[in-house]
């Protein structure tokens, strides 16, 4: 099966230490943060992608050929995405 799709930020959120300590403190909080499906971390960035049905840091997806981030659009087959020019080639 074979998807592709723009990326945009799924929505925002404040970024920050504030943050960090919070969640620290808050198991509630910590559930409504999304995990990064690329490093397992939060996602604290102002940005979050969502691509495959998961979320990702803006820094954490990137084509599994050539390793470029894909902040503007990826292609993705199974559980794997690339930019344009790996999906194609
Ligand atoms: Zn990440
Ligand atoms: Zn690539």
């Amino acid at each position: 099966m074979e998807a592709r799709g723009d990326l945009g930020p799924a929505r925002e959120s404040a970024g920050g230490d504030l943050l960090l300590a919070l969640l620290a403190r808050r198991a509630d909080l910590r559930r409504e943060v999304p995990l990064c499906a690329g490093c397992d971390q939060h996602i604290l960035d102002r940005f979050i992608l969502k691509a495959l049905d998961r979320h990702w840091h803006s820094k954490c997806l990137k084509c599994s050929d050539c390793h470029t981030p894909l902040a503007e659009r990826c292609f993705s087959r199974g559980e794997s995405v690339y930019c344009k020019d790996d999906f194609f080639k």
